[in-house]
């Protein structure tokens, strides 16, 4: 007998699952219920919405009725299931127009996502409070926004969605981003945040961190410190939570991590039952458990295998590694697998390689400075995670280290992998590569490093610090208390090193830097550090605390190229 398949949410896992079944399964019975009036939309493509970036009606990418017609699948929009009778395998239906019913399934499929979450605050029910989910918040705050003639706004939290909130916003509005922890987007390492943080700032967007929102007020927000900034407008994205009360209230399992707990192949503790998306939770291998993902690509990827398991077919697991990618203005981060923090959280013996290398052949329009930070397991050089900036194509270089990631991938195969190459686009030894060449010489001893991040304690401390730059390259800025002994002169004044203390050297971005430690090392100095990523990433590290804080810059002047 044909089956009858329910599907709970009709956006990203929603209508893949729907689509997938019936490629799988031209008889069954298929009815897709969503709350909202309209399925199948880019949640991913709101925040350009709101800059007119992407057209707001270029949203929709598929109709109820092109749905039926092309795919014999019925949707139900406006339409809320409020409660599942597991015994009688029926769900309780809630039209916006006020009529219920129930409609019974052999099998169900739960895609609700998650929600935002909004903080207890005085004036979060305020009508200029905003949150950013689907396609009727993003034409609320355009029509907001035009209507009051906004002119300022706040966005609270700068993880993804406030991020990208707040860069299409400020293409018309004055915006503060305001964010409780010490930096915006902490899926990226301290160090990789810094550098999209200078550019909220270089675009005009006041960044307010370590202070969280306290009170929405006239025309303003209060953040935790007291300090007030102006806000005709307020977008709260302070993250989201996913939607289990229709699984809770029908006794399905829930997860550690507060999502609906799911085997392999998405099925909930109930046989007939089966989730996937925000509201169910993953495997994440790397991290050894089961969590939450709030990414496009594993809900697609999860309701799909729901949908073959409802018919019969099964497959290996293999979890996500959490691959994303984000853009602020001109400038792109991506990253794969674990960062820094996991890693210390998981005790993995560790280390990482930093290049900043041109994103193409140098001489080549629009090239740019590509920084991309490998971490690696010691002493195995089991790859674990990668981050990526750059204005350029980071992405093409994460997505490259996943896929060797996903195989249990090493420094050699970073090193020697064959990838394209022509001089518009990357370079022969593409930073790919030289990532995978330094965290070999690292590996292998070849020479020692520090992070950007020890050497305001360096500077404080009176330690040696080399600049192997030449004299013009010193002159235009250096590290305080550093030495210039440019790398072209460095074998004629050995005699000015100390050999008592360690030696910190650094260059532009550390390759000359890393030259001089070899140089060092043949000629006896036995405690050499590279400065990783050198003045270049040292400069991009200290720049948006020193505008925040006003605390005093440890370098004469800032080089960003
Ligand atoms: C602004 C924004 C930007 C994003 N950017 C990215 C990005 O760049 N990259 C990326 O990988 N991910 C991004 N995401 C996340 C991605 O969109 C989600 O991970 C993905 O949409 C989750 O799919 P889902 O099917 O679980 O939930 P959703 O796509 O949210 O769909 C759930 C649907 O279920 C409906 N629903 C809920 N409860 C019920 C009910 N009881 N009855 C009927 N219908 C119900 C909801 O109305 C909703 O339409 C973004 C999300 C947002 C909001």
């Amino acid at each position: 007998m044909a089956k009858k398949i329910l599907i709970v949410g009709g956006v990203a896992g929603g209508a893949s699952a729907a689509a997938r079944l019936r490629r799988l399964d031209e008889t069954a019975r298929i009815i897709l219920f969503e709350k909202g009036p309209h399925i199948s939309y880019s949640s991913c493509a709101l925040p350009y919405s709101l800059s007119g970036t992407a057209d707001p009606a270029s949203l929709f990418l598929m109709t109820p009725e092109r749905f039926w017609a092309q795919h014999r699948i019925e949707v139900r929009t406006d339409s809320e299931v409020t409660a599942i009778d597991r015994a009688a395998r029926s769900v309780r239906v809630a039209e916006a127009g006020g009529r219920t019913y129930d409609e019974s399934y052999d099998y169900l499929v739960l895609c609700p996502g998650a929600e935002p979450i909004l903080p207890p605050i005085p004036g979060r029910d305020r009508p200029n409070v905003f949150t950013l989910k689907d396609t009727e918040d993003a034409a609320a705050i355009r029509q907001y926004i035009a209507e009051h003639h906004a002119r300022t706004a706040a966005v609270i939290g700068g993880g993804f969605i406030g991020v990208e909130t707040a860069a299409n916003l400020a293409a018309s509005l004055d915006v503060t981003l305001a964010e409780a922890a010490d930096q915006i987007l902490t899926p990226l390492d301290h160090d990789m945040a810094q550098i999209l943080q200078k550019e909220l700032l270089d675009h005009g967007v006041h960044l307010a961190l370590r202070d969280g929102v306290a009170a929405v007020e006239d025309g303003a927000v209060r953040l935790a410190s007291g300090r007030t900034v102006p806000a005709d407008l307020v977008v709260m994205a302070i993250g989201v939570r996913p939607r289990t009360a229709l699984a809770r209230d029908a006794g399905l399992a829930i997860g550690a991590s507060g999502a609906i707990a799911v085997d392999a192949d998405g099925r909930t503790s109930d046989p007939a039952i089966f989730a996937a998306g925000d509201a169910a939770e993953v495997a994440l291998p790397l991290l050894r458990r089961t969590g939450r993902l709030s990414l496009a690509f594993p809900a697609q990827k999860e309701a799909r295998r729901a949908a073959d398991a409802i018919c019969g077919r099964t497959g290996p697991n293999r979890g996500y590694l959490g691959s994303f990618g984000i853009e602020v203005f001109g400038l792109r981060a991506a990253a794969t697998g674990l960062n820094e923090r996991d890693i210390e959280a998981l005790r993995i013996p560790h280390d990482f390689a930093y290049v900043i290398p041109f994103d193409r052949v140098s001489l080549m329009p629009g090239a740019s400075p590509l920084h991309l930070k490998v971490h690696f397991e010691t002493p195995t050089g089991r790859l674990l995670g990668a981050q990526a900036v750059g204005r350029g194509a980071p992405d093409r270089r994460i997505d490259v280290i996943a896929a060797l990631l996903a195989k249990g991938g090493t420094l050699e195969d970073l090193a020697d992998i064959d990838l394209c190459y022509a001089p518009p686009f990357a370079t022969a030894k593409d930073a790919v590569h030289l990532a995978g060449l330094v965290g070999l010489n690292l590996l292998y001893g070849e020479f020692r490093q520090v992070p950007v991040a020890a050497v305001r304690g360096l500077v404080e401390a009176g330690a040696a610090i080399i600049d192997v730059r030449e004299r013009g390259e010193y002159a235009a800025g250096h590290i305080r208390g550093a030495v210039n002994l440019p790398l072209s002169e460095l074998r004629d004044r050995l005699g000015e090193l100390p050999q008592d203390r360690p030696l910190y050297v650094h260059c532009r971005s550390g390759q000359r830097s890393y030259y001089a430690c070899r140089l060092l090392a043949a000629r006896g100095f036995r405690d050499v550090y590279n400065i990783a990523g050198s003045y270049l990433a040292l400069c991009l590290y200290e720049y948006a605390e020193d505008r925040l804080t006003g605390r005093a810059p440890i370098v004469t002047a800032y080089n960003f190229q």
